[in-house]
């Protein structure tokens, strides 16, 4: 163990194959509720069989190990719809994803903030914070939060228009506007 304010290098600087880094440590969550409510007709559905996936969360910065998470589920089958639904796990990723959404959110932070190509991220994720992802799955993650930030910004701008006419400041600009000169006072 390390003492307080030691430096200690990065023991996996110069590793350069995915299989030599540190194995994850395993986490164990589960969702194992005997009814769900069918996301299609709303009928409460019994259990039908466990499945389990693994996603890559947050690694734990004590012991310098990327962390997983197996994350067992189970399916529930409709008989009204006949059809099967998984458990609710949009708490921790989004369908199908191989990642928490606490590493989402910061790999879309620190690759708007280092900027394309996104190798940076990268490793800046696995560096301080111990997960690896391909730079080409964070490229992925940005362009669609891109192009949803587009539309919330479309949607936000058409709220702001002034449809009564009555030549009100728009909300959205005045803050804008307020915002900025309150940077231009404290950066002098
Ligand atoms: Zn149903």
């Amino acid at each position: 163990m390390p003492r307080p304010g030691e430096y200690v290098a990065d023991g996996t600087e110069g590793i350069t194959r995915v299989e030599d880094l540190p194995k994850a440590k395993l986490v164990e969550r589960s969702r194992n509720r005997r009814r769900r409510p069918c996301p299609q007709s709303d009928r409460s559905c019994y259990r039908h069989r466990t499945m389990q996936r693994t996603l890559h969360d947050l690694g734990d910065l004590v012991s310098q190990r990327p962390r997983d998470i197996r994350l067992i589920y189970w399916q529930h089958y409709c008989c009204k719809c006949k059809s099967y639904f998984n458990a609710d796990m949009l708490d921790l990723a989004p369908p199908k994803s191989h990642y928490t959404h606490g590493v989402i959110a910061l790999a879309v932070r620190l690759a708007v903030e280092d900027g394309p190509p996104y190798r940076a991220a990268s490793w800046h994720l696995w560096r301080d914070h111990r997960v690896f992802v391909p730079y080409a799955t964070i490229q992925n993650w940005v362009e669609a939060g891109g192009k949803k930030a587009e539309q919330r910004v479309a949607a936000e701008y058409l709220a702001a228009v002034d449809l009564d006419g009555d030549g009100d400041q728009d909300p959205a600009v005045s803050n804008r506007g307020s915002n900025s000169d309150a940077y231009s006072v404290e950066s002098r």
